[in-house]
């Protein structure tokens, strides 16, 4: 290479990092000649560089929305079996996939008993939103009980309760697994008013609603909670007995089945 191209080329990459275009400056040279190639002209090869740039751009801001939501383990609609789990409407969940909801500020409710797959669709669906650009924290809601408790003075509240406002997207998974304390269903409520039609939340329950009141203690606050919780509100049940079991039960009876086919002999009567 020529002393003048590779004075050009240093001084460019300069002005790339000025100009924060990393991914430009690390494929600058092989699109060039790429470009070449193909017979490109310059606006081609300089709208490759920028699309390039964008996407980069795009999959590290949804890999930090990933990282903020806080998802205990990740979790998506591919490895999830809709064939074992008949009442869950996969027609809706593809619907939901699309984000709209958020836009239009409404609440989704997963209910069903323990090991039915309820966090493994909040997560999904809330792994999309952070895809789509939304703000998105998954919390379990004894720990967010626990957080606005502890948080004894007014400001370290308040700024618990600012991160949660920023939020676009609210998971509170584990609802009633744990019967909260008077002042922590107060809290909770707290929370769920604030976020009604602002904060769209998805939250994950294995409680008919008729026992809501055993775990918020007061049938105000429940009714008042449910109030706002299911108006605009798309409800998931998870009917049916927990995956691992029926999938433990599932490969068990194959074993079982299989058996008499590994046997070579009938085994004679002793
Ligand atoms: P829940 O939140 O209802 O207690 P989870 O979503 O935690 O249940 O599910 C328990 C485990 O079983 C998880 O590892 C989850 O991925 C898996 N699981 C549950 N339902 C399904 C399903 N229909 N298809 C695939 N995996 C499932
Ligand atoms: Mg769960």
């Amino acid at each position: 290479m020529k002393t003048t191209e590779t004075k050009s080329l240093v001084l460019l990459h300069h002005h790339l990092k000025t100009l924060r275009l990393p991914t430009v400056a690390a494929e600058c040279e092989k699109v060039a000649t790429q470009a070449a190639a193909d017979n490109a002209d310059h606006l081609s090869y300089l709208l490759r560089l920028t699309e390039l740039e964008l996407l980069e751009r795009e999959k590290r801001s949804a890999e930090r929305r990933v990282k903020s939501a806080r998802f205990p383990t990740m979790k998506t609609l591919e490895t999830f079996d809709f064939a074992a789990r008949p009442s869950v409407n996969k027609v809706l969940v593809a619907e939901l996939m699309r984000c709209e909801y958020i836009d239009k500020k409404e609440n989704i409710l997963l209910v069903g008993n323990p090991g039915t797959g309820k966090s493994h669709l909040a997560t999904a669906l809330a792994a999309q939103a952070c895809a789509k650009g939304y703000r998105v924290r998954f919390i379990r809601t004894t720990e967010l009980v626990t957080a606005l408790i502890e948080a004894r003075d007014e400001r370290s509240f308040l700024r618990l309760k600012g991160q949660f406002a920023k939020l676009d997207l609210l998971v509170l998974d584990e609802l009633g697994y744990v019967p909260a304390s008077k002042v922590g269903s107060e809290l909770l409520f707290d929370v769920i008013s604030t976020a009604y039609e602002r904060t769209s939340l998805i939250v994950t329950t294995n409680l008919p609603f008729e026992s809501w009141t055993e775990v918020l203690g007061s049938e105000r606050l429940t009714g008042a909670t449910l109030d706002r919780l299911t108006h605009r509100c798309r409800i998931i049940e998870t009917k049916g007995e927990s995956y691992r079991l029926q999938d433990a039960k599932a490969r068990s009876s194959r074993r079982a089945k299989s058996v008499p086919e590994t046997v070579d002999e009938p085994t004679t009567p002793s």
